[in-house]
């Protein structure tokens, strides 16, 4: 049992979200910590930049604070560039509003994916695939607040699903059928899915799948 972070890294290279999830722990991270003024205000940290050289990990997560539709243009051309100059590292990207980008051209390393929590987010899929072309796409289902029945994965290369942690009022709880439901349908097209070590105590160690990508170097 792994725990995603310890292959993915996190450079939080843009922090803020205007978005307003409920269950956000960036959010709750910068009241905490106060590393931005304003959450709602997404700020670019441009001395990371060089972050995006490292070969140490083969895989780094850009928007663990952020939500890819709150980056200015600009900012992404900066890593743009930073990611071509890198092809063997990959960079992954999510957003939840998917309707509000448009981006004609990315890096062949990058993976560009949507967050649904709900059946009636996945109009999310389309719209990533309509508004951002991209080599790679993927989908994290993390919270989980109902079943999202039939999906449409049609050119989706991941998958990631979770639950949600601590003890917040509402929380989503995700079931172990609706992780059955998405993981059934990902390997009718032979998929990689990841189960995020939250999901113990629902599905048994066994029933934890956690699978990457190939392109994500050497892990399983
Ligand atoms: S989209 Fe992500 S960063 Fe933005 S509020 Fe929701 S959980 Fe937080």
């Amino acid at each position: 049992m792994q725990c995603i972070k310890d292959s993915i890294k996190n450079i939080n290279i843009v922090i803020g979200c205007n978005i307003g999830c409920p269950y956000c722990y960036a959010r709750m991270n910068n009241n905490r910590f106060h590393t931005i003024e304003d959450f709602n205000k997404p700020e670019f940290f441009e001395n990371k930049l060089k972050m995006l050289d490292n070969k140490k990990y083969g895989s780094y997560l850009l928007t663990g604070q952020s939500d890819l539709s709150g980056w200015s243009k600009d900012w992404l051309n900066k890593v743009f560039v930073k990611m071509e100059e890198n092809k063997e590292t990959q960079y992954i990207f999510l957003t939840k509003r998917p309707e509000k980008i448009k981006i004609d051209s990315t890096p062949d390393n990058g993976w560009f994916g949507v967050t649904i929590t709900s059946s009636k987010e996945k109009y999310r899929i389309k719209e990533l695939k309509n508004n951002i072309k991209a080599k790679h796409y993927h989908l994290t289902f993390e919270p989980m607040f109902d079943d999202v029945g039939e999906l449409d994965l049609t050119d989706i290369s991941w998958i990631v699903i979770g639950t949600e942690t601590g003890n917040r009022k509402n929380k989503g709880v995700t079931k172990k059928e609706w992780v059955e439901n998405i993981y059934n349908q990902a390997k009718k097209k032979n998929i990689p899915v990841f189960m995020k070590e939250d999901l113990l105590g629902i599905l048994t160690e066994d029933e934890v799948i956690q699978e990457f990508p190939k392109e994500f170097g050497g892990m399983k």
